[in-house]
């Protein structure tokens, strides 16, 4: 039995990105606010919409990368930032690693690529928080470099239309979607290729009901032809997150709230939360007269947290805490956590 990689060189690679492109010309989308910069900023704005994206839908992303580059229009103004404005950017985008990547990233870049993107793949994998997707898209979607790309979107497509099995992540899967994608690059068209293959992925190829009927390149699916589409790409073993009790201290005071920096190690690093501990006993302890408000749920993507509110009438025994305006929340990081509790405590 051939591989997939086999049955699909030759004179199908050609027809596969020509329909791509093709069809990318006619229906892909072109007014995003990142596609819109054509001048020396474009791989700053390819590069942060990549990071953006690779958690969050493209409507949410559009309102934080105007702000975002509102607040910091080129590279070297992000590598000038201070690292609390950035998370503060990023406040309720979660996976708070990236925006902290993204700040090395351009601390780097000013330091040794004259403050741009270094126009080479392998240069953009070695910065931090880069790997060889991202990078690829930097180097098509910028710099018009036919180098392939492998997103979640992408992978989909690929797995179905070449029934590539096993799951998307796993290295050997990869090791065969990365081939394919290389057997399959667009040398005259790139960007165009990478964005059409990007939104075929996100508005037609989609996870749930694809629109076959619509799909540029339905006469050489695979999946389709055999009528196996939703068994492709193979699902994931879903690991059970792991429960986790909070105990917040929430203590108000003329519109302002009590928040503490929270330590690299601990979680939201960096971020500013209410005090926390690990145990009622503990919250208690330090402060007897607390009194218990509510408990809420929060998801994170291996841990759900259950979050017990102790409300602090007097501040008293509180140290090391910022009283932050709840109006200004906007300014100071944090995680979305707090947004929840501060409203469910306006409803209490
Ligand atoms: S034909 Fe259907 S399953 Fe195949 S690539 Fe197109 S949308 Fe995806």
């Amino acid at each position: 039995m051939p591989s997939s990689i086999e049955l699909f060189e030759g004179s199908q690679k050609s027809t596969f990105s020509e329909q791509v492109v093709r069809w990318y010309h006619l229906h892909g989308r072109k007014n995003l606010p990142w596609q819109q910069e054509t001048g020396d900023n474009k791989a700053y704005h390819v590069w942060l919409s990549e990071i953006m994206l690779q958690q969050t839908q493209v409507v949410k992303v559009i309102e934080y990368f105007d702000r975002f580059i509102t607040a910091l229009p080129t590279l070297e103004d992000l590598a000038g930032a201070d690292e609390q404005q950035v998370l503060a950017l990023w406040s309720g985008l979660g996976y708070y690693n990236r925006a902290r990547n993204l700040h090395k990233t351009a601390k780097l870049c000013v330091e040794y690529h004259d403050g741009t993107l270094p126009e080479n793949l392998d240069q953009l994998i070695d910065l931090p928080g880069i790997g060889r997707s991202t990078a690829a898209a930097i180097m098509s979607l910028a710099y018009h470099q036919a180098e392939p790309i492998m997103d979640g979107n992408v992978k989909r497509v690929f797995a179905r239309y070449f029934m590539v099995s096993g799951e998307p992540n796993k290295s050997s899967t990869l090791k065969v979607l990365w081939q394919l994608a290389e057997n399959n690059r667009e040398r005259h068209q790139p960007a165009a290729y990478t964005q059409g293959l990007m939104d075929l992925g996100a508005t037609v190829c989609t996870k749930n009901k694809p629109k076959c009927t619509s799909c540029p390149i339905k006469k050489g699916c695979q999946a389709k032809a055999k009528e196996v589409i939703e068994q492709y790409p193979q699902k994931k073993q879903k690991v059970r997150p792991k429960e986790v009790d909070l105990y917040a201290l929430l203590c108000l005071k003329d519109g302002r709230v009590a928040l503490s920096l929270r330590d690299e190690k601990s979680i939201w690093p960096s971020l500013w939360f209410m005090p926390l501990f690990k145990s009622e006993q503990s919250l208690k302890s330090a402060h007897p007269k607390a009194k218990v408000q509510f408990s809420l749920t929060h998801k994170l993507t291996h841990r759900i947290l259950q979050i017990h509110v102790y409300l602090l009438a007097e501040p008293i025994n509180l140290t090391d805490v910022n009283w932050v305006s709840i109006r200004e929340l906007q300014e100071c990081p944090h995680p979305k956590a707090l947004n929840h509790i501060l409203e469910q405590h306006e409803n209490h």
